[in-house]
Order: C-alpha cells, then structure tokens, then sequence
C-alpha cells in the first residue's frame, strides 16, 4: 500500500467507519455506488473491487461486462449526513474511484474521469497544468405529502436578499457545514435572482479534484436539502419564463507555476495564450454545447433575457457572452468564465471537452475575436451579422448534429463515449419529440 492508501485505513480505524462507497459515474454523469464494508478497504486498494458494466448506462454490452473499481485515495471524505444517522452507529466514508477494464487492466474507455484524466494529460504535455471553478446554481422546492418534488418554492427571495424573506439560509447554512465536513473550502453563497434559487461557490482546484467536487456537491446538496424536506435540484430551468440555473465554469492554465493566462500589458490582462484558449471555446462552442448542455431541458434556459448566454462571443464585462473575463484581484486570479454550462451535466466530460476546445485554439493559433461589450440580447440579426456573432444551438437535436460533426469534441471524448453518448442524447431528444406537452393542451386542446 501507498503512504496515502494506509493513512485511509489508519482514518477508517479511528473514526469507526463501517461502511465504504466506492463512487464513479455514468457517462450521463450519473453518480454510482458500490457499498463495501470498511474491512474490505485494504482489498479494494490492492485487488480493487469488481463490479458488472454492463447495468451501467453507457458503459459496456453483457459479454464483455466486468469493470474494476480502484479507489483515489485522496478522494477519502466521510458521508456527513450518513454519519448523523444514529441507526447504524458508525461512520460511512466514500471513495472515488478510477474505472478499469479487467480484460486489459487498463482504464476503462468510457470511465468520464478517465477521459477528463486524458485531458489533463494533453495539457501536461503541452506544459499546462489546469484549474477549475464552477459555480453551481439550484432551486429549492417544496415536497408534497408524499414526498415528491413539487416546483413550488420554498421562499419569495431574490438576489442577494436576506432572511426572513430568505427562507432558506437555514437550509443554506447547513448544506454549507456539510460541504465544510467534506472538506469544501466554500467562499461565498447566496440567494440567485430568482425565487428558490441558490448559488453556492467554493475554491477553484485541479480541473480533475473540481469535477470531484461538483459530483460530490449535487449528492451532499441533495441530502441536506431532504433532512429540511426539500427538493433540490439541478435542473436547468424547473421554471419557465424566470432565470434558469446554470454552472459557470472559471477556467485557467498554468505553466511553471505561473498563470499562463495573465498578460500584465494586455488591455484585459489575457495572455496570448488565453485569448487562442477562449477563441478555441467559441469555434466549438456549438459541438460543446451537447456535452455542457446535454438535456432537452438545458435549451430552455439558453435564451434571451435571463442571464444565460445565447450568442457565440466573449465579453469582459457583458454577462450575455459565452465567455466573459471576470475582474481579477490578483495576477494568480486571471481566468476566464465560460458561461454556457449548466449544472446537468457530466463534470468530468464538460469540463474535459472544454480543455479540449482550448488546447485546439492554443495549438491552431486560432485568432480571438474583439470582445462585445454590448448587451448582445439587444442585437438584432443585421447587427450579429455585422459583429460575426453566431448562436448555440436551440435544441438538444442540434447540437447533437453539432458534435457529430466537430472531431475535437468527439476526439475529447473518445470513440467510446462519443457513440454512446450521441446515441442516448439522440434518443432523448427523439422520446421528447413524440410527447405532447401541458403548453400544447393549453394551447390547442379548447381552440380546436
Ligand atoms: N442564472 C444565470 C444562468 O442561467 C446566471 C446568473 C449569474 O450571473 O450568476 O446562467
Ligand atoms: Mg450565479
Ligand atoms: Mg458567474
């Protein structure tokens, strides 16, 4: 054993941990389970755990179904709201793990942390190491009689208001111990714009230790919003014509030590570098979108008027951008905000396909538009046109034939998981298709 994976079984003894979740994903970013009893621990760290791929969405077919789980041990947190549970007196802890194909011993092609690992090596060998920091947004709903989410929200606030009209900065403040207990490093929370809407921010990490986080944030957000019985989620737009929530995502890159994205004498403190790395997001933002964006529901968010982007550009202070730069403290602090993704999606695979996107701008030299510092909500075609500004996508179908069609996207995913994916996202979007929603009844069911 590793001096990190005994100092894990040191912790298990001391702070009587009984039982162990051995976590990954899905390629939809769905977070999955394996519970193992804490003496298995020394086992899962030298044989690992084995488990069948084939109930996995997007993983394996029947025949060629056995996948090894080999546990991160920097990854060790224990659950706190498991904990808190007095049934089973112990603690309950969980590890990350890498998935690994047991016919090769390799890493499993369609494990998403693999593929975001992958990233981070391209950038590695371009000399770039790579941060990230999202900014998770969510409502907080209601739950019926029967403990069903409803979309009723639980308080009238808006941004930045305080209690009593803020609800729930109760449930707020101990989601944030939670977090705290799962050593987050949280910076700030607040109330969002709109009614049960909450944004929670913590401290940018390696690309990879965010993504972590982000799985780990939906789960801890979830089970604390459930103890004050509510429903949090990450939907992109739960409520029609009201802000959607969203999951800025700050990236940077260094080099040496160094931001390699601060340029002290540039007029917005971009380097050379940074400036390819936002015109490579924008040349496949189309293509990204399907992995940032990747629900029906996502396109309903992306429209006019509500703080989420629509058009293809950058901006140093316009929030109606793609990719804005945020005002930096600090030269350390340079980053640029991609503003598109939402809090659907598969971490490890946005934030794998968006490295990707800006590696292939920094590699290609691609040129940097000029920034639009417009409210570009207010542009009209003519004047798009004129600024050479395009659109995302407007539905989930379209940007799927957007990624069909980009080979760095579908490369940043890999051959596996492209096809995987592009056929469960086309098969949602043809079941939504198909179905008759309650506009359409109230629409038309009278009128004809
Ligand atoms: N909720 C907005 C979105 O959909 C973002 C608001 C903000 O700027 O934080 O992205
Ligand atoms: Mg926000
Ligand atoms: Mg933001």
């Amino acid at each position: 054993l590793s001096t990190e994976e005994q100092a894990v079984l040191e912790e298990i003894e001391e702070k009587n941990v009984d039982f162990l979740r051995l976590q990954f994903t899905d390629i939809l970013g769905t977070v999955k389970n394996v519970s193992v009893p804490a003496d298995q621990a020394e086992k899962a760290f030298t044989e690992g755990i084995y488990f069948d791929g084939s109930s996995i969405e997007g993983y394996v077919r029947i025949q060629e179904s056995d996948m090894r789980l080999v546990p991160d041990p920097s990854t060790f947190a224990i659950l706190p709201w498991r904990s808190r549970d007095e049934i089973d007196g112990g603690n309950s802890a969980r590890l990350i793990c890498d998935v690994h194909d047991t016919s090769t011993d390799e890493p499993f092609v369609g494990d998403p942390r693999g593929v975001l690992k992958d990233a981070l090596d391209r950038a590695a060998e371009m000399g770039y190491t790579v941060n990230a920091a999202p900014e998770p947004e969510f409502f907080l709903f209601e739950e019926d009689e029967k403990g069903r989410a409803t979309t009723e929200t639980n308080d009238a606030g808006g941004y930045f208001d305080l209690a009593p009209k803020d609800l729930a900065s109760d449930v707020r403040r101990d989601i944030i111990y939670g977090l705290e207990e799962m050593d987050f490093d949280i910076e700030a929370s607040h109330h969002e714009v709109a009614e049960g809407q909450h944004e929670i921010n913590f401290t940018y990490d390696d690309a990879l230790s965010t993504a972590d986080n982000v799985a780990t944030f939906r789960a801890v957000v979830r089970a604390i919003a459930a103890e004050h019985d509510l429903h949090a989620t990450f939907m992109p737009k739960p409520i029609p014509r009201i802000n959607g929530s969203g999951m800025h995502t700050h990236i940077s890159l260094f080099e040496d030590g160094e931001n390699a994205f601060h340029d002290e004498d540039d007029e917005f403190n971009l380097s050379e570098t940074a400036h390819s790395f936002i015109a490579g997001v924008l040349e496949h933002a189309p293509a990204l979108a399907a992995v940032t964006n990747p629900t029906v529901n996502s396109y309903k968010r992306l429209v006019p008027g509500y703080e989420a982007p629509v058009y293809v550009a950058w901006s140093d202070r316009n929030r109606s951008a793609l990719i804005r730069k945020p005002a930096a403290r600090v030269p350390a602090a340079s980053r640029i905000e991609a503003r598109f993704p939402d809090p659907s999606c598969n971490p490890y695979l946005a934030f794998a396909a968006l490295i990707h996107a800006g590696l292939d701008g920094i590699e290609n030299d691609l040129e940097c538009p000029d920034p639009v510092r417009e409210n570009i909500y207010e542009f009209d075609e003519q004047k798009r046109e004129e600024y050479g500004i395009s659109t995302l996508p407007t539905n989930l179908g379209e940007a799927v034939d957007e990624l069909e069609d980009d080979e760095v996207v579908l490369d940043a995913l890999g051959p596996h998981i492209a096809e995987k994916f592009v056929e469960a996202k086309r098969s949602e979007f043809q079941d939504y298709l198909v179905d008759v929603s309650d506009w359409e009844l109230d629409r038309y069911l009278e009128k004809f």
